[in-house]
């Protein structure tokens, strides 16, 4: 049973305070901080939390207990506003507003001027010395007490509100368009009519007593914690059912009294690009629900010093105090009655991550919050947010209006592209040479389709996931991209899409324009303007100066406060030089991962590369070999330049071979005579070479150990390549990677090959290079014998793409149906392919790591699946000591942020809070020597 179940606020104090969300919610803590701080707030009261359980525990029932607190608590508020409740010369009316833990804004309900009945309509109206506004407030409770508490609000999309109906056929019999038009006479005869109609359909009178009507709507407002609106966002958000939500009763301020009253809502801060400036709207007598309701246009809050100067002031000076007592950017809702001004909500406003970085660098340059905080503040994928290209916001809203919008899919690779359409991988390549600018539409993408990729701006696929190989490669290569766009179907003969919209089918040719909304996920037919985002051009595409670019310095300065607190490293994953200065860039520590196979997609490599492949003997690979060699050599020595002497670690060939080879006609016969076999030969291996189960087939370390010329090549690149890069004076560190390693002789096969070529070219060039054999621990086999391969590999590199889909049993291009179903039953709580499974593939990953470690203290350990750019996967990669995590370029800056995040939380929980002051970066930087001493202290046992 709880202690209190009712708390207090107003008049400039409280028995709550903001620390109190739990018990009180964010609405009632908050109006309780703000009471505490002498913010002006109309008093009223708190309904715990635990009265919710309660009252669903006791079979939807209020306790009894509650009613003798509830007098009580009343009389405080009667005593601070000089009203009476039910008191019919001069009544105190309340609002009953729900209020969660979290904000779930309008999900839950709220009843406004509870208390009012036959006769203290008639008390309200000569206080406020205003009959009209009495009989409007009156007819508007009794509606939403109605829709509310009697549960009379229409819940299908085609029905209309009982009320609104009588209304309008009130104004129509009365001649009149606007409610504000309706004479006291008629909103008395409103106030009849609803009760009729509540006593018609639901076979109850309208209650008059007060208490009863608060009795009612505070049941009413617990209930709301169990409609469908409200589960559905608390399943969306993962908010617990169990929280329940509290109710504050608080006394009504009216923003409807005549021009001197209005009510509006704002934000400390611009919530959109995070300008310091007031922002936010207001309404000239209107009542709380107005603004938002959209009625009537708002006027911009800085218009209001004009209309209300003494008003604005207070206002302002409200403004300052509670960001500086927040020390957060705050939305807040206010009224102002006859001149007064009350403030009725205030929460952590919600932002976009330009404002999000904005506004925390902000604070912390104006030292309201600590370089800490500030990096603790901003998630890292809002990050996102600063590097995409943008649309023109104006212009994307009026094409919407003007019935453009296509169709909707999954925001795979936000940001705004809008190009020619394609189909074709190869025509987006030959488009783009010509100098178009081009989006490829498919019903899905494969690795043959990267060139063509690489040449649209953006992509669009009909099938797949947040997964899928499109939504990989838009990461990867910071493309804008939509896909699982369920709704396209493609005609790809007749090189046509063909969408379905409400205004009847549309078809979409080749080479018409179309646009498409990455962050929305939003298909636009025509071109819409975009532009690089300003990080962008001052990094990436180096044509615009830093110092001009105001965006690019807070993002700049947010990551270096973040590379000061972070002990996890970053590598990328790249494997081209471009890509490599890319990463350098976002501030890559290291290549993570160099997948080979992307080369021999590349400008006159494929055909070499299926030479090698159709080869029936040794000799005729060898020769295709010979080919490939000073390609690949020349891929690794722009990779070892662009790095400038930080690691690169590069893996052997994984993917199966049948990959490589055309699956069409035209492939086929070309292949034919480039090797002068014939067209039948060619099929026939392309057949042979076909796998039932690709994913646990002929591929990674096992092509190596069957073709051992290839891994020789490989490594001669590698090493010549090295060599090279050290002749023409840049430093380099390779580090060899074989993949898919299950048994500890598997990787001693392949080491022995490239440890046997490496001293090869080393005697031959009279050079030598530092460099490192390891292997990939992306089986569960390998991560379970992790120890005895750790006497073999001097580094593991955790491929969590493979790991997962091995541990689960589940190939990752084909878990669409299964995890749609999956998500939606809550059985895996994330998708696995996204965020590290910490109880199973994170089990592996930490038996592994431990294992290695204990043979090879200090052994080198990172992650290069795509997980090393998630957020919630770097935090567990940073629990379970890898050195460093690897991510596609582009997502480099939220994997410094995570990392730092990481850290900073660790050591927020290692030490407790000192004095209120939280540690700072001395405290934080404390972190990376405890590790290092203790693998010292392992290095020495
Ligand atoms: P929500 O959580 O959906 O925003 P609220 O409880 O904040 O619901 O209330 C809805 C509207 O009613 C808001 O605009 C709010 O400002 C207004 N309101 C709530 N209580 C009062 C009150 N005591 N006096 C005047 N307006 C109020
Ligand atoms: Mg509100
Ligand atoms: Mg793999």
């Amino acid at each position: 049973m709880p202690q209190k179940r009712i708390h207090a606020f107003g008049g400039g104090k409280a028995e709550g305070n903001k620390d109190m969300k739990d018990v009180l919610g964010g609405k009632g803590a908050g109006l309780a901080e703000m009471s505490n701080i002498g913010i002006p707030v109309p008093p009223g009261f708190t309904i715990t939390t635990e009265v919710c359980s309660e009252y669903f525990h006791g079979g939807n029932k209020l306790p009894r207990a509650l009613d003798p607190e509830l007098r009580r608590a009343l009389e405080k508020v009667e005593a601070l506003t000089g009203k009476g409740f039910g008191d019919g010369g001069n009544p105190l009316l309340v609002s009953v507003r729900s209020g969660a833990r979290v904000s779930m804004p309008g999900m839950m309900d709220t009843v406004l001027n509870l208390g009012l009945n036959d006769a203290t309509v008639e008390g309200l109206a000569a206080s406020a010395r205003d009959p009209r506004f009495a009989w409007d407030s009156y007819r508007r409770f009794v509606a939403m007490f109605g829709d509310v508490v009697l549960g009379m609000k229409p819940e299908r999309k085609e029905d209309r509100d009982p009320f609104e109906e009588i209304l309008d056929a009130k104004k129509h019999a009365r001649g009149v368009r606007h409610d504000s038009e309706l004479p006291v006479d008629a909103l008395r005869e409103l106030v009849l009519e609803f009760k009729a109609e509540i006593r018609r359909r639901k076979g109850i009178a309208f209650p008059d007593d007060p208490m009863e009507q608060l009795r009612e709507a505070i049941a009413a407002v617990f209930r709301s914690w169990e409609n469908d609106r409200a589960i559905a966002y608390r399943r969306m958000n993962g908010i617990p059912a169990e929280w329940g939500t509290a109710v504050t009763v608080q006394s009504m301020v009216f923003g409807n009294l005549g021009e001197d009253s209005g009510t509006g809502v704002a934000f400390t801060r611009n919530p959109a690009n995070g300008t310091d400036e007031f922002y936010g709207e207001f309404l000239v007598n209107a009542q709380g629900e107005d603004v938002v309701a959209g009625i009537r246009t708002p006027q911009k809050i800085a218009d209001l010093a004009a209309r209300w100067p003494e008003v604005a002031t207070q206002l302002e000076d409200v403004r300052s105090r509670l960001e500086r007592h927040y020390r957060d950017m705050q939305d807040i809702e206010f009224t102002i009655e006859r001149g007064h001004l009350f403030v009725l909500q205030t929460r952590s406003g919600k932002r976009t991550g330009l404002a999000a970085v904005r506004i925390a660098v902000a604070m912390a340059d104006a030292r309201l919050i600590t370089r800490e905080e500030a990096v603790l503040r901003v998630e890292p994928e809002a990050l996102n947010h600063l590097l995409r290209p943008v649309f023109d916001l104006d212009r994307k809203a009026a094409a919407v209006k003007g019935g453009k919008l296509l169709a909707r899919g999954l925001p795979a690779g936000p940001g705004a592209a809008s190009g020619r359409l394609v189909f074709f991988a190869e025509d987006a390549e030959a488009w783009r040479a010509r100098g178009e600018t081009v989006l490829l539409a498919r019903h899905e993408t494969s690795p043959e389709d990267i060139r063509g990729m690489a040449a649209a701006e953006g992509f669009l696929t009909a099938f797949g996931g947040m997964t899928s190989h499109a939504a990989l490669v838009a990461r990867q290569m910071g493309k804008v991209a939509i896909v699982g766009c369920e709704a396209l179907r493609f005609d790809y003969h007749a090189r046509k899409m063909i969408v379905p919209t409400p205004s009847g089918e549309r078809t979409i040719s080749e080479g018409a324009w179309i646009s498409i909304d990455g962050t929305a996920g939003e298909v636009i037919e025509g071109q819409l303007e975009t532009r690089p985002s300003e990080v962008v051009e001052v990094l990436v595409e180096r044509s615009r100066d830093a110092k001009s670019a105001p965006v690019y310095q807070e993002f700049a300065k947010l990551l270096s406060w973040a590379d000061q607190a972070r002990r996890l490293k970053v590598r990328a994953n790249a494997d081209q030089p471009d890509q490599a200065a890319t990463a350098v860039a976002f501030g890559a520590q290291g290549i993570g991962l160099c997948r080979t196979e992307h080369m021999f997609f590349g400008e006159g490599k494929i055909g070499p590369m299926r030479e090698m492949i159709v080869a029936d003997n040794e000799e005729d690979r060898r020769a295709a070999l010979a080919r490939l060699l000073p390609l690949q050599r020349e891929d690794f020595r722009g990779l070892f330049v662009a790095m400038a002497g930080r690691p690169v670690t590069i893996r052997t060939l994984d993917p199966p071979l049948h990959e490589f080879l055309p699956h069409d006609e035209a492939g086929v016969a070309e292949l034919a005579r480039a090797t002068g076999k014939s067209v039948e030969q060619i099929r026939e291996r392309v057949q042979e070479l076909g796998e039932s189960n690709p994913m646990l087939g002929h591929r990674g370390c096992r092509l190596g150990i069957s073709y051992p010329e290839i891994t020789e090549m490989q490594a001669r690149a590698i090493f010549e390549a090295a060599v090279d890069a050290l002749e023409a004076g840049s430093k380099v560190e390779p580090e060899v990677m074989i993949p898919l390693v299950g048994a500890r002789k598997e990787l001693e096969d392949q080491a022995a090959v490239v440890r046997r070529v490496a001293d090869e070219v080393f005697v031959e060039r009279g050079k030598k290079v530092r460099y490192l054999v390891g292997t990939m621990i992306e089986v569960p086999r390998g991560a379970l014998t992790a120890g005895e391969i750790a006497r073999t590999a001097e580094f593991f590199s955790f491929g969590t793409n493979d790991l997962t889909q091995t541990t689960f049993g589940l190939s990752r291009d084909d878990t669409g149906p299964v995890l749609k179903t999956y998500l939606e039953k809550d059985i895996y709580p994330v998708d696995p392919f996204v965020s590290i499974d910490r109880e199973g593939v994170g089990a592996l990953m930490q038996i592994a790591a431990a294992a290695g470690r204990m043979v090879r203290p200090g052994m080198k350990l990172g992650i290069c699946g795509e997980h090393g750019g998630d957020p919630a996967s770097v935090g567990f990669c940073h629990e379970i000591g890898l050195d460093y995590v690897s991510c596609s370029p582009y997502r480099l800056p939220i994997a410094r942020l995570a990392a730092a995040q990481a850290s900073l939380r660790e050591a927020a929980k290692e030490k407790p809070v000192r004095n209120g002051k939280r540690p700072g970066v001395n405290g934080v930087a404390r972190a990376p020597k405890k590790v290092a001493r203790s693998r010292r202290a392992r290095a020495r046992a």
